[in-house]
């Protein structure tokens, strides 16, 4: 669908009187971009949210306020223009008090096809080798593999876990390492399931992936299908929080930091003795918080692997430990 991206820079005096402007002229699709908004956000970047957050919402800290509409009728986007013209009269006029400055107030009008970025990221996603014998393949896409290679077929849709992660990448790489032939697999956090995947091709007997998000149980189970593991794979609704029916020999859960400090006593006593447990979606600033909750539930740390500025842990159930 075609619509109008209508950026108004303004100023921090400007962002109501522009909102409300607009909301008169029946525009209420507004969205406002608020470099005040980033720096609160900076200062609780302890919060369980912060973890995805783009560095490049940091940048934004030094710009201008933005109102922004998006319009997707001819009729609105002229509107939205008037709205913001008289806005701009009204202030020469001092109306809203003499010196006060809602920026220039002159709206840059850009036209999308929301059908174009739908799939645009779709150009960026190539097939490339994750692990020592697996390679990712986007559905779409054409690879040549090796006799040793097993080729796993992606089709994200809206769930994460392409591969290209490092958070997911590192799992791959850790079960590829300590995952056995004939384990049972709890995926915690599945995702698009690409990790419940892996799992089967690496000798898995018995995988089951959950996840809290419907629509990513869904594309999981696209994927598990895509991948001709349905035999041994498959995927479910279910909240790590809550406890997984499920007994493991190896658990491997991409979830974040308070998340896995939350779960970990719980996944503990899903996995049998001498079982593995692998962690991802660690920041390392949060990697201290994370091990120390690991070897409080009863687990040996086997190892710690760092990419980019995350980290991975693979621990073990002790052999003695009771079932
Ligand atoms: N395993 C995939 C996806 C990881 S993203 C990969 O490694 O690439 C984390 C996933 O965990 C998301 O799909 C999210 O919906 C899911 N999730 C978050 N909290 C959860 C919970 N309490 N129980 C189960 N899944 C959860």
């Amino acid at each position: 669908m075609k619509y109008y991206q209508i950026d108004i820079e303004t100023t921090e005096a400007g962002i109501e009187a522009i909102v409300a402007k607009l909301m008169a002229a029946g525009i209420e699709n507004t969205v406002v971009a608020d470099p005040k908004d980033v720096a609160e956000l900076m200062e609780k970047k302890e919060s369980y949210a912060w973890d995805y957050v783009d560095d490049e919402v940091a940048a934004r800290m030094e710009e201008a306020p933005v109102v922004t509409v998006y319009a997707y009728e001819e009729a609105e986007r002229i509107a939205a223009e008037e709205a913001v013209a008289t806005l701009k009269e009204e202030a020469a006029a001092g109306i809203f008090g003499n010196g006060v400055d809602l920026g220039p107030l002159e709206p840059v009008v850009t036209e999308h096809d929301d059908s174009e970025w739908q799939d645009k990221w779709k150009e960026y996603f190539k097939p490339f080798r994750v692990s020592r014998h697996i390679i990712i393949k986007p559905s779409w896409e054409e690879v040549e593999a090796g006799p040793q290679d097993s080729v796993l077929e992606i089709d994200p849709g809206m769930a994460f876990g392409t591969g290209t992660h490092e958070t997911t990448s590192m799992c791959i790489e850790m079960m590829e390492d300590y995952q056995k032939v004939g384990d049972r697999v709890l995926d915690a956090g599945c995702g698009s399931g690409i990790l419940s995947i892996a799992a089967a091709f690496l000798g898995a007997g018995q995988v089951l992936g959950v996840d809290i998000d419907h629509d990513a149980v869904g594309v999981a189970r696209e994927n598990i299908r895509l991948n001709h593991v349905e035999d041994v794979a498959s995927a479910d609704y279910g909240d790590v929080t809550e406890g997984i029916d499920y007994q493991a020999d190896l658990v491997v859960a991409n979830l974040m930091a308070e998340l896995l400090c939350l779960v970990t006593p719980g996944i503990y006593r899903h996995l049998e003795p001498g079982g593995t447990y692998i962690s991802s979606g660690i920041l390392l600033e949060k990697e201290e918080m994370v091990a120390t909750a690991i070897r409080e539930a009863g687990f040996d740390l086997c190892e710690i692997r760092r990419k980019g500025e995350w980290c991975c842990i693979a621990a073990r159930k002790p052999e003695g430990a009771q079932a």
